[in-house]
Parts: structure tokens; sequence; C-alpha cells
């Protein structure tokens, strides 16, 4: 192919002009960033602390680097910026923690919702409104007093709307369903710019997409949630190392299978590092950590724990009665920024076929460089509740694995998580979760999401967000 007269001459010009102006010159998005600062009072741009603060992730593989963040204080806020974004082109994401970033927002603005952080209890009616920028802890906390509980994830830490936008699947789930069951009413932003009650009765189309959808259908600003009445349940964690990792493991498989939903379980197989703040049981070797957590009468939850506590010598052992405020300390999730390498699958069944692989795919004698694999039971309540974009309610397990993402090993963690999922396929379904995710886009969509759900969120997407302004549509849009 002949080059064009003068295209070599434009490229060096192209090329001395972006090392001038630096890699970071994104022209169309810096026209909507600077228009912006017109519509909306917090714009905060490249370079500014604030933007620094605002764009932090807590997975340091996925950074991200938005044109512009809006630190929103209204919901029309947000709706003059998605219009804004439409008219220049510009795509817009959200973000309220960054737990759960997974775009590189490279062309888009960002919706921060920080400033939303109302938390209102109605204990006489146990509902609880709450703001978008707000997290499960402080949403526990202002429940304990009233003896109410909220359907919280494993971690605390975690953004209330970001889990719930997801289902939601918490440590208490086969009890009491998924978390985005316990949803009222969202107020959101939707793409086209109007800012919505949703409920079951006010735009129910909506309703049924904002609960598994994630941000796909408009920008949530706050959420009401029904509490429940749980001032104690009986949970926690127990540890194993040594040659009880394995027999403990197969004893799981078997027991979990007979447990009735008032209780609700998962192990994590880990590898920790020999380092501070790890306990120093636990340091430098393979353990297994086992947690429970029953809501049900506690005399029957020890009964019921008594099968994993007779099946070897735990080396740390946390279940007892707790205020439910503490749920967090079941499964006692790191949250420090970390570079990490995170896959996640569905399983239909375990068996002790099933649970065989897993032992021999990382149990103690494996060479597993996964710092962390976990296996979480689902069923009980989490198949009820009402339809919504949510799509595999009636998955037995999931599987979801974390590596360290350090230059040393990381070639090998990659390597290591394909052969985790290749090794457990047999049982494996297609499908994930939305909130346990570990792509983007299409190749999210496609995942987490069936046909069917995929083509009636795509169809809502058109009706609400006409000019495709929101970055977390493009999986179901593509
Ligand atoms: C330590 C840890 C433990 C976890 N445990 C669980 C668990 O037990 N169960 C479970 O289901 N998940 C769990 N997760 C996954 C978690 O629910 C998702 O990562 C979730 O997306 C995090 O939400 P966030 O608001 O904190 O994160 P953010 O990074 O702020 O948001 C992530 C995504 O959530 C959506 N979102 C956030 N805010 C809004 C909004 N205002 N409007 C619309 N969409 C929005 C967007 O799609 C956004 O990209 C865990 C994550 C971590 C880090």
């Amino acid at each position: 192919m002949r080059a064009e007269p003068g295209s070599g001459r434009r490229r060096t010009t192209m090329t001395i002009l972006s090392s001038l102006i630096g890699s970071d010159y994104r022209p169309a998005g810096s026209a909507a960033a600077r228009a912006l600062q017109d519509v909306v009072t917090d714009v905060h741009l490249p370079g500014s602390d604030r933007y620094a603060a605002l764009t932090r992730t807590s997975n340091l593989t996925h950074a991200i680097s938005p044109v512009a963040v809006v630190e929103a204080r209204s919901p029309m806020d947000v709706s003059r910026t998605l219009r804004l974004a439409a008219a220049f082109g510009t795509p817009v994401a959200v973000q309220g923690t960054g737990h759960g970033a997974t775009e590189e927002m490279r062309d888009a603005i960002l919706v921060h919702t920080a400033a939303f952080d109302e938390v209102t209890i109605h204990p006489q009616e146990r509902w609880a409104r709450v703001g978008a920028g707000v997290r499960w802890e402080r949403v526990l906390d202002a429940c304990a007093p009233h003896g109410l509980a909220a359907l919280c994830g494993s971690s605390p830490d975690v953004g209330v709307v970001g889990l719930l936008t997801g289902g939601g699947l918490g440590p208490v789930a086969r009890s009491h369903g998924l978390s985005s069951d316990t949803v009222r009413a969202f107020e959101v932003v939707t793409g086209d710019g109007v800012v919505r009650r949703v409920s079951a009765t006010e735009h129910p189309d909506l309703f049924w997409g904002l609960r598994g959808g994630k941000g796909s259908l408009g920008i949530v600003t706050a959420v009401e949630i029904d509490l429940v009445d749980l001032p104690e349940i009986y949970a926690g964690g127990l540890w194993f190392v040594g040659d009880d990792v394995d027999r403990v493991l197969r004893t799981w498989a078997v027991w979990c299978e007979l447990l009735p939903e008032e209780g609700t379980t998962s192990v994590a197989v880990m590898r920790l590092p020999d380092m501070d703040p790890f306990p120093e049981p636990l340091r430098g070797r393979v353990s297994l950590h086992v947690r429970f957590a029953w809501t049900g009468d506690p005399g029957v939850g020890a009964e019921m724990i008594q099968a994993i506590r007779s099946a070897g010598d735990a080396v740390l052992d946390s279940v007892d009665v707790m205020p439910y405020h503490a749920l967090g300390d079941v499964h006692a999730d790191p949250v420090d920024p970390m570079p990490l390498h995170e896959t996640t699958m569905l399983l239909d069944d375990l068996g002790p076929d099933g649970v065989e692989r897993l032992v021999e795919l990382v149990g103690t004698r494996a060479r597993s460089a996964q710092a962390m694999v976990e296996v979480r039971q689902l069923g009980g309540r989490v198949r009820e509740g009402d339809a919504c974009a949510f799509a595999h309610r009636d998955a037995a397990f999931s599987v979801f694995t974390i590596g360290l993402m350090i230059p040393e090993v990381a070639q090998a963690v990659t390597r290591d998580a394909v052969r985790i999922a290749a090794g457990l396929e047999p049982w494996a379904r297609s499908g994930s979760l939305p909130n346990f995710t570990d792509t983007a886009g299409r190749a999210w969509a496609d995942r987490v999401f069936t046909p069917l759900v995929a083509r009636r969120l795509r169809a809502l997407s058109l009706a609400y967000d006409p000019a495709g302004v929101l970055l977390a549509a493009r999986g179901v849009r593509s």
C-alpha cells in the first residue's frame, strides 16, 4: 500500500505534539470537561488532589483515569452532567468507593457519589433511606441501636448502592435472600438525564433492571431498603492448617448440603504471606477458612457447626453469638488497595468428585499461585425473590479466585487461575455474578446475563438512555 503524500510528516508532527502535551491529552472528553464547569460546581480535573482522591480504586490493576470527576451534590448535578455528556458524545461512569472498578474510563466523565451521604433509619417501619455514597458500615452502625439489620455483603467497606445494583450475596444470603430483594425504591437519574423514583409500582421495568443490571440504566442517588429484626446472630470463622485443610474441605462439601437455610457458609483456601498483619498460625502456610452464619436458634447453630469443629483442630475459632453489626468479622475481608487478579465462576454442583478435584487443584499439596480460592454455597432464599436482572439465582456455588499481581508471580497467577477454572469445568455452569466481576463491557455482559436478560436490559437502555451515554451500558448495547 502506498503511503499518502505527507502522512509520514503528519505522524511525526502528532508524535512531537503528544510528547509535548503528554499522553493524557484527550480532545473530545476534554472539551466536555471544560463545558461541565459551567453547569456543575464540583468538577475535578486530572492533576488536582481531589481528582486523585476520588479516582482511587482498591484493585490497583484497575486504575481509572476519567477526563474529569464530577463530585455530585444533588440529583440535578447528575442530570446536568448526563445531558451535557450526551451532547458531547462523552460516556459517563459512576463510582462510590472504587471497590468494583473494572473500566479504565479514559474517555469518560466520572460521577462520584461520595457527597450523597444520607442515612435515615425508620425503626418503627423497619426501613432506611441511604445515599449512594454510603458504605454498609454506616448503615450497620445506624441500625444497631434499634436491633435492626441491613442485608450487606461480606465487607462493610463496600458501597451500599454498588452492592445492591449487582444483587448482593451476603453472609446471611441463604436465610434472608439477595440483598437487592430488600430494595423498596431507588432514586435514580436515568441515562436521559431524568430524575426518577423507581419501585415495584413506579417504573417497574427499571425496578427489575436496576437490581442486577449494575449501572447500565442510570446513576442511583439514593436507595430505600427494608431492614430485618436481627440484633444478633451465631456466626464467625474457623481456620484450619496442615492436613486438616483437605480433610475439613471434604467434610464441608458433604455438610453444607445438609445445612438448613438458616445457615449460610463458604470456604476459602488461603495462601497468606509470612508477614503482618496476618495472624501468626496462618502466616506462610496453606490454610482453610470456614465461614458460618446462623440466623436461627444459636443452640441449633452450635449443633450444626459441630461437624466442622470435629473434622479438625481449628487454630482459630470465632464462631459464637455476635452482634449483627459485626458481620464483617465472618469473612474478615482485607480492603487495603492491592494489585489483584480476580476470576469468578458458578457451579451447578460440587459433590464428592467435585470436592476431590478442588482438593487436587488448590488443597495443601497443590501448587496454586492464588492467595485465596473461595467457594460460597448459594441456594436457600437466594433462589426466591421477585424477578430481576440478577440472572443466576439457581446456581449452587460461586467460586472466586484472587491472586496478587506482583511482577515475580503475575504470570503464574494468571496461568494458575486458568488451570483452576479448567479443572472445575465439569461442575461449572455458564454465567457469573454481577458483583464478582473480572471483566467489563461486552465480555462482562455476556457472562453475567442470560441472553433474555441482556435483551431486556438493552431494550430498557434504548428507552431510558437513548444517546447511550452510560459507560456501564456498553456491554448490553454492543
Ligand atoms: C472486600 C470486598 C468484599 C466483597 N464482598 C461481596 C459480597 O459479599 N457480596 C457481593 O455481592 N459482592 C461483594 N463484593 C463485590 C462488590 O459488591 C462490588 O465490587 C461492588 O460493585 C462494589 O460497589 P462499590 O460501590 O463499593 O464500588 P464502586 O467501585 O464505587 O462501584 C462499582 C460499580 O457499582 C455500580 N455502582 C456504584 N455506584 C452506583 C450508583 N450510584 N448508581 C449505579 N451504579 C452504581 C457501577 O456499576 C460501578 O461501576 C465485594 C467486594 C470487595 C472489594
